[in-house]
């Protein structure tokens, strides 16, 4: 396995599987990076402090893999959220925290979940709108879990992880980013052939028209970024 720079942050390459194995046995924080993360950590040194003391940088979207291609990588994206349902797979049975989404979406995907996972033991379970961190914090290391799923969106998922890692050095702490909304079946996972061709991106700027403005000059942008690097 190699670990490849990408506009100043290191990536790791594993497959799928290898990713899964790496992360269960290493533990600590996973992050699952996007071309947005990677410009905020262009400006922003604490956030670029986090992904470089992740344990795992996996490549979550098509746009990491064209920024990666062009540098002369070929590596393949192992999206967050399966990746994460894995883990509570890899799991079940063991002490598992979820924190994140809206009160009724965590509500449901706790539903959902028990139902896809007999075994599954969940410790801990939090909406993602609370006022004190903290408390939070403190209470997600007082039911000692083994697995953390944190979706809270970026950064802020990130930064509740790297808060946690002193205080649970043996878990695993995944920010999952809007697994939960999905997981809830309240919002929609793109058709599979968008998915396949790495476009769920474009899927979800096309139901939910705001993200065309967040997400839209972002792309372009990163790939300029990434050809300037390149030709530097
Ligand atoms: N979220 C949260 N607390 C917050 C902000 C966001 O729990 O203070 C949740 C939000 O409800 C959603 C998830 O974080 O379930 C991801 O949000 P978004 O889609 O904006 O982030 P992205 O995955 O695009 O980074």
């Amino acid at each position: 396995m190699e670990r490849v720079n990408l506009l100043g942050a290191d990536i790791d390459t594993y497959n799928f599987d290898d990713a899964v194995e790496y992360a269960k046995s290493k533990r600590g924080q996973v992050v699952t990076i996007n071309p947005e993360m990677l410009e905020y950590a262009q400006k922003n040194a604490d956030f670029a402090n986090i992904i470089k003391n992740a344990e795992l940088v996996i490549p979550d979207g098509i746009g990491v893999q064209l920024g990666l291609k062009i540098l002369g990588h070929n590596v393949k994206r192992i999206p967050g959220i399966e990746f994460a349902k894995r883990m509570l797979a890899e799991f079940e049975g063991h002490p598992v925290a979820l924190i994140g989404a809206k009160p009724e979406i965590i509500q449901k995907t706790v539903e959902n979940l028990k139902k896809e996972f007999s075994k599954l033991n969940l410790v801990y379970v939090q909406d993602g709108y609370f006022a004190d961190t903290e408390k939070v914090l403190h209470e997600t290391a007082d039911t000692k879990p083994e697995l953390v799923l944190a979706a809270l969106g970026s950064p802020k998922q990130e930064e509740f992880i790297y808060a946690l890692k002193n205080r649970l050095p043996q878990t695993l702490m995944i920010g999952v980013g809007g697994s939960f909304d999905v997981w809830s079946g309240v919002v929609e996972r793109a058709p599979e052939i968008y998915q396949k061709l790495g476009l769920e991106w474009l899927y979800r700027t096309l139901k939910e028209p705001k993200r065309f403005k967040r997400i839209f000059p972002a792309l372009p942008l990163f790939v300029l970024k990434v050809l300037k690097e390149k030709w530097s």
